[in-house]
């Protein structure tokens, strides 16, 4: 009573298509966090055309991390701006030099690891389909073509993207593997890692929502009640 809460200072960590990005937007919903996204942060970068969006693009492009001191002070001093408030950290920090970087401006208190198995990764991520010429978008799962394989509306072929082909999304997978186990470890070894376990984003998320509730008050209520 009367003690100030503790800031939480969350990093959430899962593969691509670990359903990081649907947990991370729920969480924001429910509770007062501030959401700070690494890869949000270096596309509007890239949009802007800033020297660090310029820089930023050249590793993207070739589907390699940006160099850590780069990374790190991009982050370091927008952390700065949001220091006050409780925090979910997205895609930072993703090696160990950033993680202990970070733990130099404040201690990571909670690591929420959504550990979905690689066969229902890879499934997600072959999933999704595009027609060239439109942009359209099918996923094979929520938004399946009416043909297999057409465009619905000019009936023109669908392909994958090189990014979403099986061999491309495995090398994306294995490198994330290796690059995220060490920094899982490390928090580990800190005692603040959390894994959260699981195939389907819907059941993993009531496990993650009781977690944050523990340490944080649900205000979703508050918003959602109508006015009387
Ligand atoms: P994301 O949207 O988190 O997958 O990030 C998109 C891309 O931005 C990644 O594939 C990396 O090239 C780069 N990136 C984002 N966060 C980091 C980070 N912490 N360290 C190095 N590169 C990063």
């Amino acid at each position: 009573m009367g003690v100030r809460p503790l800031l939480l200072r969350a990093v959430i960590v899962g593969a691509p298509g670990s359903g990081k990005g649907t947990v991370s937007s729920r969480a924001v919903k429910h509770f007062a966090l501030k959401h700070l996204s690494s890869g949000d942060l270096l596309r509007e970068h890239m949009n802007k055309r800033t020297e660090i969006g310029i820089i930023a693009k050249t590793y993207i492009d070739q589907g390699r991390l940006i160099p850590d001191d780069i990374i790190t002070q991009l982050m370091l001093s927008e952390l700065k701006t949001v220091e006050q408030h409780h925090l979910l950290l997205d895609g930072f920090p993703r090696t160990v030099p950033q993680a202990e970087a970070l733990e130099k401006m404040f201690s990571v208190n909670t690591v929420i690891d959504l550990d979905v198995p690689f066969e229902t990764i890879q499934q997600r991520l072959t999933a999704r389909w595009i027609h060239p010429a439109s942009g359209r978008v099918y996923n094979l799962e929520f938004n399946p073509p009416k043909v297999p394989g057409s465009d619905d509306i000019t009936g023109e072929p669908l392909v994958q993207r090189d990014d979403d082909k099986p061999e491309t999304v495995m090398k994306r997978l294995k490198s994330y593997e290796a690059e995220t186990k060490p920094v899982l470890e490390y928090y580990k070894r800190k005692g603040v890692l959390e894994s959260f376990s699981g195939t389907e984003t819907n059941k993993i998320w009531p496990h993650v929502h009781h977690f944050l509730q523990t340490k944080l008050p649900d205000v979703s209520q508050k918003e959602d009640a109508t006015p009387s």
